[in-house]
């Protein structure tokens, strides 16, 4: 198993945006929230770096008429320690974001070592290599998924017969 890495991008942030609602600010730094799907509400202690920015936010994202269709979630922030982005309450962030892993599995050329691919979602591959995409489309984009451990084993069977070597990611 592999541990599943966050490179800081922050692109699911941006689309869980619309879902995640402060609904109401308790003190200084802290704010009741809505996860919009479920409608659990949550509390979010926000870091306190980033305090007066998300005070702002907050003011803004309440004041009147505003949409909060197709927006970044309101904690996502530009990070102030290095590259990408940080999540402004990432010591209390909710569960749905806690047990998101943008890929499930990373593909190896087993010879060399190298990464080839990562396995998003289901049952989709994002790779630069042909050959790797090939094997993918032919051979196991067409597995059943019923049974997640049943499939998986097979994808790795089918790899290493190939010459690649599969590793799921755990959180
Ligand atoms: S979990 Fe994935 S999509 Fe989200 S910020 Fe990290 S690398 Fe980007
Ligand atoms: S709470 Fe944090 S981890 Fe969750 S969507 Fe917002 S910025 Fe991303």
């Amino acid at each position: 198993m592999a541990t599943f890495i966050c490179d800081r991008c922050g692109k699911c942030c941006r689309s869980f945006g619309a879902f995640i609602t402060p609904e109401r600010q308790l003190g200084e730094r802290d704010y009741y929230c809505r996860y919009g799907i479920t409608g659990e509400i949550f509390l979010v202690n926000v870091q306190p770096e980033y305090a007066g920015e998300i005070a702002d936010a907050f003011d803004e994202l309440t004041g009147a008429g505003q949409d909060a269709s197709g927006r970044a979630c309101i904690f996502l922030r530009e990070n102030r320690k290095g590259r990408g982005y940080s999540c402004a309450v990432y010591p209390s962030r909710p569960s749905v974001c806690r047990d998101f892993l943008c890929y499930r599995m990373l593909i190896y050329l087993d010879a060399s070592g190298e990464l080839r691919g990562k396995v998003i979602g289901a049952n989709d591959l994002r790779t630069k290599d042909a050959v790797l995409k090939e094997i993918w489309d032919e051979e196991i984009s067409k597995l059943p998924r019923s049974d997640d451990s049943a499939w998986s084993g097979s994808v790795l069977k089918i790899l290493a017969s190939h010459g690649y070597r599969g590793e799921p990611v755990e959180g």
